[in-house]
């Protein structure tokens, strides 16, 4: 039997009239990091500017169909604004992600057939000096006042934002799209060959953002004040923007002011009630705010991910600040929300501790299974070690242009993270670590993740990085390579001390590197193929 209701399709531009007319009122703050503050417009504003954008992009640029529309943006209202219009006139956004090389942004730029790109002032460089070879470009919008003589190309239209939209219509008639067709394109940065691409649908965006309301992940309401840290051009910022104008949630934007100082001044100033970012933003905003405390009160929770988040960060947010973090696992394959560590009804403040270390627990939403070497299913008991695999409608089947062909990401229509860890039987995931990760010494698995935990744990530690590295008895051992707090003082010799009660002894690292820092991957995690390369170049102390 059919079913009586209507099929009226999960399309973004419904978000889009959704947010800026029900929540007309909800607001978008950009930290410009001038004397005159912050700008502000209103979601009903950002309705008019995304008609303007969509009828500019059609009417003078020439963009028909599903021709993809890409960003070189910070966060800030006009991404906001990008993100909206693009699907929402049928069109595809492309986020093209600021802190990947020159030749692979010119890779993904041509892959993704790229016809136009909106760029920040502040990147104009970064666009300069890829320009000339992106071959698909046809215009190029800048927002901003700067200078563009630096961007003039033959056959490339070069237009400025306000110029553009100015004396445009403040309504646009949105077409009924088909909800399973592509919204917005995002690449994995690529950490092994060349970025691949994931193509969300209108439907996967439409439904992950009802999954990043709910009260079991981020619970974005109308109260919501969102600092958005996670950049937009990284695995849709989780979502947030899409989120925030489903929700009403006001939005909070760093533009590109991610150091600790401007954050703590955005939370003393804006007020925000959430926030979310990688560990290691949080790590400098900690110290930070040790250092210069700021009234942190309207902050109650803040959501951490995107690499696994160090217990001792939770713990010192929690004691030191009264900030509850709450910690995530996703995947830009995955929209990117896959698990929020919420814990369950019913158990008290010291035993939630054991659920909030996990990457937590699976919605509706998301199927979760541990699968062994083989291809076996393994079973759901929090014990039983494997990769996990994933499926639902925001994961992605397949790789643009690529399909399901590859049997290292994807088995009978189930996505394999390359993630191991165990899962329980009320649906919590814990990762012990990626599978490229895992330290194989003489036929045990040390986790890298563990290890760095326990270091980190130390009080003299800002931060610790594990890898494998080959070793001629064992395979391979443990390289913990450490930054140590300014003023401090600690070396391996005390360090295999104060882990000697934690791992078991075979499982302690003898190579110990100190270093100023620990190299970033294009998204702020740690990277560990630059440390496994220096160390093999005899480059670490
Ligand atoms: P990249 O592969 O460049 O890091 P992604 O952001 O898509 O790009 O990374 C997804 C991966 O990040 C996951 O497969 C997982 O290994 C890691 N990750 C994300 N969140 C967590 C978390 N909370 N704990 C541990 N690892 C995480």
């Amino acid at each position: 039997m059919r079913s009586t209701m209507m099929d009226t399709p999960l399309q973004v531009s419904r978000l889009l009239e959704h947010g800026s007319t029900v929540h007309a009122t909800a607001e978008v703050v950009t930290w410009t990091g001038t004397d005159s503050g912050p700008s502000r417009i209103t979601f009903a504003e950002v309705g008019r500017q995304a008609a303007r954008l969509a009828h500019a992009l059609r009417d003078d640029l020439g963009i028909t169909g599903d021709q993809r529309v890409a960003t070189l943006m910070w966060n800030n209202a006009e991404h906001l604004v990008a993100y909206l219009a693009v699907p929402s006139m049928g069109a595809v956004l492309h986020t093209l992600n600021i802190r990947l090389f020159p030749e692979q942004l010119v890779y993904i730029a041509h892959h993704a057939m790229d016809r136009v790109v909106i760029v920040d002032s502040a990147l104009i460089p970064l666009l300069v000096g890829i320009l000339p070879h992106l071959s698909t470009v046809e215009h190029v919008i800048v927002c901003g006042d700067a200078d563009l003589s630096a961007l003039r190309k033959e056959d490339v239209g070069v237009h400025r934002w306000n110029d553009l939209l100015a004396g445009r219509p403040d309504g646009y008639d949105w077409p009924v799209v088909d909800e399973d067709d592509a919204a917005a394109l995002c690449y994995t940065s690529g950490t092994t060959g060349n970025p691949k691409g994931i193509a969300y649908s209108h439907r996967s965006v439409y439904l992950h953002s009802m999954e990043v309301c709910m009260a079991e992940t981020f619970g974005l309401s109308p109260a919501t004040r969102a600092l958005c840290m996670v950049p937009m051009f990284h695995a849709m910022a989780w979502g947030l923007p899409y989120a925030a104008l489903m929700s009403g949630s006001s939005l909070i934007m760093p533009d590109r002011f991610l150091q600790a100082a401007p954050l703590a001044a955005m939370i003393a100033g804006e007020r925000p009630t959430l926030a979310g970012a990688v560990p290691t933003i949080f790590a400098d905003l900690l110290a930070h705010l040790d250092a210069a405390p700021v009234d942190t009160s309207s902050l109650r929770e803040v959501i951490v991910g995107g690499s696994a988040c160090p217990p001792a960060l939770m713990h010192a947010f929690s004691e030191r600040h009264d900030i509850e973090v709450i910690h995530a696992w996703g995947m830009t394959e995955t929209s990117p929300l896959g698990s929020v560590a919420r814990p369950p009804a019913g158990v008290n403040r010291a035993e939630a501790w054991a659920y909030r270390y996990t990457q937590g627990r699976v919605p509706a939403g998301v199927q979760a299974r541990i699968v062994d070497p083989a291809g076996e299913v393994m079973p759901v008991d929090g014990r039983a070690v494997g990769e996990l695999e994933v499926r639902g409608p925001w994961i992605t089947a397949g790789y643009l242009a690529e399909g399901e062909s590859d049997p290292e990401k994807f088995r009978d229509g189930w996505l394999r993270t390359g993630d191991v860890g165990t899962l329980s039987a009320d649906g919590y995931v814990t990762l012990t670590d990626r599978a490229k990760d895992v330290i194989k010494s003489g036929g045990e698995w040390i986790s890298s993740v563990e290890l760095e935990n326990a270091i980190m744990a130390h009080p003299a530690v800002l931060e610790a990085c594990v890898v494998g590295v080959p070793d001629d008895k064992w395979g391979e051992r443990p390289l913990a390579a450490v930054v140590i707090n300014e003023d401090a003082q600690v070396d391996g010799d005390a360090l295999r001390g104060f882990l000697a009660d934690k791992l078991a002894r075979w499982q302690l690292p003898e190579r110990w590197a100190f270093i100023e820092a620990v190299p970033k991957t294009s998204v702020g995690k740690f990277d560990k193929r630059r440390i496994r390369a220096d160390y093999a170049a005899g480059d670490l102390p």
